[in-house]
C-alpha cells in the first residue's frame, strides 16, 4: 500500500495489528475515524486507555472487574463452593446470559496450548488448585471448549485436584467439538451447564 501520508500510514499499521484486521479493513476503519468528528475519536482512545490502565482482574476468580473483586464473587447469592473454570470473560458473559448458573467462575486466562508455548505456568491454575486444597470448593465444572487445548487443560487441573475430594463435572454440550461457548445458543448452554455429567465420564467417551 502507498500511502500519501505517513501519519495515516502509521494508524493504519496499529490497527491491523488488531486480529482478524487486514491492512484493507484497517485501512477503511482509520479513513472512518478521520472523518468522524475529533471529540468522538478521542472518546474512543480515551476508552481504549482507560481499559487498559484502569480495569482490574478479580482478587477472586481472575475476571475482568471495575474493583477488586468482581460482581459476581461479590454477590451473597451465589454459591461460591460451585466453580466453573473458563477460558476468559467472554466464556463468563455466555454462560451469564443463561441465568442457569448460580455459582463462581474461575477464569484460566487461556488453555494450555504447547503449539503457542502456553504452559500451564502462564494460566491462573495454580490459584485454583489453591482454592480447592483449601477446602473452599465443593464441585469444579470444566466449561472449557472441547479443542484439543481444552481437553489438555481440562485433563491437567483434574489431575491436580483428584484426590482432594471435590466433585468434577464438565458441561453436557449439545454443540460440536471445537465450537467455542460463546457461540452456542443460550438455551443450549444453559441446558448444558443444568445437566453436566460426571468429569469421569467424559474421559472414557474420549
Ligand atoms: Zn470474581
Amino acid at each position: 500500500m502507498d500511502f500519501s501520508s505517513k501519519l495515516l500510514e502509521k494508524a493504519v499499521e496499529e490497527m491491523s495489528q488488531l486480529p482478524g484486521i487486514g491492512k484493507r479493513t484497517a485501512l477503511r476503519l482509520v479513513l472512518h475515524l478521520l472523518k468522524q468528528p475529533e471529540e468522538q475519536t478521542l472518546h474512543l482512545s480515551k476508552a481504549l486507555i482507560d481499559l487498559k490502565t484502569e480495569v482490574n482482574f478479580c482478587k477472586n476468580c481472575h475476571n475482568v472487574s471495575d474493583h477488586t473483586i468482581c460482581e459476581i464473587c461479590a454477590n451473597a447469592n451465589r454459591d461460591k463452593a460451585i466453580v466453573c473454570v473458563v477460558e476468559d470473560v467472554r466464556d463468563v458473559m455466555a454462560i451469564e446470559n443463561t441465568s442457569q448458573y448460580k455459582g463462581v467462575y474461575h477464569v484460566l486466562g487461556g488453555k494450555i496450548s504447547p503449539m503457542d508455548g502456553i504452559g500451564p505456568s502462564q494460566l491462573n491454575i495454580e490459584s485454583l488448585v489453591q482454592k480447592v486444597r483449601a477446602k473452599e470448593v465443593d464441585e469444579i465444572i470444566f466449561a472449557l471448549s472441547s479443542t484439543m487445548e481444552g481437553d489438555t487443560t481440562n485433563f491437567y487441573i483434574y489431575r491436580q485436584i483428584e484426590g482432594e475430594g471435590v466433585v468434577t463435572s464438565t458441561i453436557a454440550r449439545g454443540i460440536g467439538v471445537g465450537d467455542e461457548l460463546e457461540y452456542a445458543d443460550e438455551v443450549t448452554l444453559g441446558r448444558s451447564i443444568l445437566h453436566r455429567i460426571p468429569f469421569e465420564n467424559s474421559l472414557k467417551n474420549s
